[in-house]
């Protein structure tokens, strides 16, 4: 959609940001603000009198082309938004090049359709919108096509997991870079997963050691506490022993003392046998002397 608006400035590079903003819808403004910060905006070819442009809207990209003619500012772009007197495209697009067009000292312009003539800084007086940060002049809107192209299927496959299509043959260049860099981290992610299930199966291992060896440590304490119990069986039968002995122990010395007492009452015996002898040998004597007095005749 062709848009029209007069415009007193003899060249695109001295719309500062303040002029874009006094012309433009204050919503749509806020959201080229916005694709300006988020780098969305390509300058593809620029002079002070046209400007050929691309940026990554909400729902894709859009090509736009902004002339200044004839005291007039024309902008065209290839999205339908009704937005008046400039869509967001364009506002962002015009933002881009004042910021693409101040003089930077690492800069090499593109020798497009003539060179660009450096604008003198607009005097605003908070600098809004004209701080200087790193851009990409270089990127072909061709090159951005094919890297949308590769990245809806990759985007498909990163979703469903499964590997990454082929990048397109690009030379080299900051889409070819935009591709390394999502495959790059891809990889990346997949060598964590690899990780990630190696970590997980040796957990599983740990887990099994761990119910193992609890196992082996039930068992041990089973076959304690049944040791535990033989051994105080042992101790009272090695106590029952021990009250044995003891009974034995006194019997024996009973034992001893009867036998003692048995000898002292031998010898009593054999003493008084002794004795006894004694005494028969004197009844002897006295049966014999009685004798020889009975058999002497009375004379
Ligand atoms: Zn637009």
């Amino acid at each position: 959609m062709q848009k029209k608006i007069p415009c007193s400035a003899e060249r695109l590079g001295l719309l500062d940001p303040q002029m874009i903003q006094a012309v433009s819808d204050a919503s749509s403004f806020q959201i080229a603000h916005q694709y300006l910060t988020a780098n969305r905006v390509r300058i593809v070819e620029a002079d002070d009198s046209q400007i050929t442009a691309a940026v990554v809207g909400h729902s894709g990209l859009y090509e736009q082309t902004i002339r200044l003619k004839d005291g007039h500012l024309v902008s065209k772009c290839s999205c339908t938004l009704p937005e008046e007197p400039m869509c967001r495209h364009c506002i962002a697009v015009l933002l881009e090049y004042q910021r693409w067009a101040q003089p930077q000292p690492s800069r090499k312009p593109k020798p497009a359709k003539g060179s660009i003539t450096a604008p003198p800084v607009a005097s605003s007086e908070n600098g809004k919108g004209t701080t200087p940060h790193s851009v990409t002049p270089d990127v072909k809107l061709s090159e951005i096509m094919v890297f949308l192209e590769w990245l809806e299927p990759a985007t498909k496959a990163l979703e469903r997991q499964e590997p990454l299509p082929s990048p397109p043959a690009l030379g080299p260049g900051a889409a070819l870079m935009w591709i390394q860099t999502i495959r790059n981290l891809e990889e990346q992610r997949r060598e964590n997963e690899e990780v990630m299930t190696n970590l997980e199966s040796q957990l599983k291992d740990r887990d099994a050691d761990i119910g193992q060896l609890t196992q082996q440590l039930q068992t041990s304490l089973r076959e304690g506490n049944a040791g535990q119990a033989t051994t105080q069986e042992l101790q009272r039968e090695v106590a029952s022993y021990k009250e044995v002995l003891a009974t034995v122990s006194k019997l024996t010395t009973e034992i001893v003392r009867h036998i003692a007492q048995m000898r002292a009452v031998t010898g009593d015996m054999q003493q008084k046998n002794s004795q006894l002898e004694k005494l028969v040998c004197s009844f002897k004597d006295v049966a014999e002397a009685l004798q020889s007095a009975v058999v002497l005749p009375p004379h």
